[in-house]
């Protein structure tokens, strides 16, 4: 459908990532014009894989609410407890063995841990229980499992945004829903990051519900060193020449500040290779710091993690020719590439990446979607 220029990367050796590699912090400032900073190097990149599958393209939807579920407040109180009993085969996380034998299982191993249920939901533990694990649901609910994947801590939490019926983001004029775009860059970035030996994980991995604090703590809770939360924006602004790739950092932090402005060049680079797209751009786009008008982190995804983060709006999908683009799996490859390779420059160089605009953008957003009504998935 595109045409994009495609250069033969040279893949290169690629080593995989050390898990005991510390972050190396950035150095100096880096601080200024988006336009004006020298680009770094671009690292070799991993040539596809496979070929992604084509997003389905829904029945013809107008273009709809902005991409407002980034607010957030901090997790609620669990409201219920489910208790879940499947017989999927998994680990057994108890034993019938009498309350002095000290059991073993694979959670014991981890200072913060997670599982991944059989119904492919990802959830943190909160605690033992007698039948397995009481666990926090993506409505912050509490539940009960009795089986599941464990996942032990992990370095990278990629966060697909939106989610379930209520709350698809952004729907693009060829009907396009933001939340499945989101997700399936999200499952190709976590598919490079693996392949090339960067652990990572996703706070939602089907097309239901999580609540913001629920999605920042399962990083925190997982001891990771990144969540970056991936979107695309709305609704369009002005025509641009460039794309508008907009990523929203931790004003106070340092190490999001510099992923953020890798991510933002290797976006910009991997949206370059597609010719025939009329882009579109706010005035201010780049690495932004978005404030609230008090002076505090207006996103929850940025606001509410200890964790570094970052939350990316790739492209505009309510601009329908950013859109089409969108749909088409040469734009899966791409972005997730570019994500992953920014991941691994952050992990393992000290490029600072580009794109950074010196004066904060102050906006209240509305309150998410996500933060109403929440129906948990079913877990197993
Ligand atoms: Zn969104």
């Amino acid at each position: 459908m595109y045409r994009h220029r495609r250069e033969e990367h040279d893949a290169g050796p690629r080593v995989p990532g050390d898990e005991s590699r510390e972050t190396r912090e950035a150095g100096g400032s880096h601080e200024g014009d988006s336009r004006t900073v020298e680009r770094a190097k671009h690292p070799s990149r991993v040539p596809p894989s496979r070929r992604l599958r084509i997003l389905s393209i829904l029945s013809l939807l107008s273009m709809t609410v902005a991409c407002v579920d980034t607010a957030g407040d901090l997790p609620g109180t669990t409201s219920s407890t489910t208790t879940l009993s499947t017989t999927t085969p998994g680990f057994e996380a108890t034993t019938s063995s009498t309350a002095t034998t000290t059991t073993t299982s694979p959670f014991d191993e981890l200072a913060a841990g997670a599982l991944i249920t059989p119904g492919g939901v990802v959830v943190a533990i909160l605690d033992r229980a007698n039948n397995g694990f009481i666990v926090r649901t993506p409505c912050d609910n509490t539940a009960t499992v009795e089986n599941g994947e464990p996942v032990g801590p992990v370095r990278v939490v990629l966060d697909p945004g939106h989610g379930g019926s209520a709350d698809t983001g952004a729907v693009g004029a060829n009907g396009l829903r933001e939340a499945d775009v989101n997700l399936t860059v999200a499952l190709a970035t976590e598919r490079l990051l693996i392949e090339r030996g960067i652990s990572a994980i996703l706070t939602r991995t089907a097309d239901y519900p999580v609540r913001i604090g629920v999605r920042a703590q399962l990083a925190d809770d997982l001891g990771a060193e990144i969540i970056v939360s991936v979107h695309h924006n709305a609704p369009t602004p002005g025509p641009s020449p460039t794309p508008g790739t907009e990523i929203f950092i931790q004003s106070d932090s340092e190490r999001s500040r510099r992923l953020g402005g890798l991510i933002w060049e290797h976006v910009v680079d991997g949206l370059g290779e597609f010719e025939d797209v009329e882009w579109t751009a706010a005035p201010d786009r780049g690495v932004l710091r978005v404030l609230n008008p008090e002076g505090v982190d207006a996103y929850g995804m940025v606001r509410l993690p200890e964790t570094v983060a970052v939350l990316a709006e790739l492209a505009y999908i309510s601009n329908s020719s950013e859109a089409e683009m969108l749909a088409t799996d040469e734009y899966v490859d791409i972005a997730a590439t570019s994500l992953a390779d920014a991941i691994e420059t952050y992990f393992e160089e000290t490029d600072l990446g580009s794109g950074y605009v010196l004066e904060p953008r102050v906006f209240r957003p509305q309150r998410g979607i996500s933060e109403d009504a929440c129906e948990d998935p079913e877990l197993g």
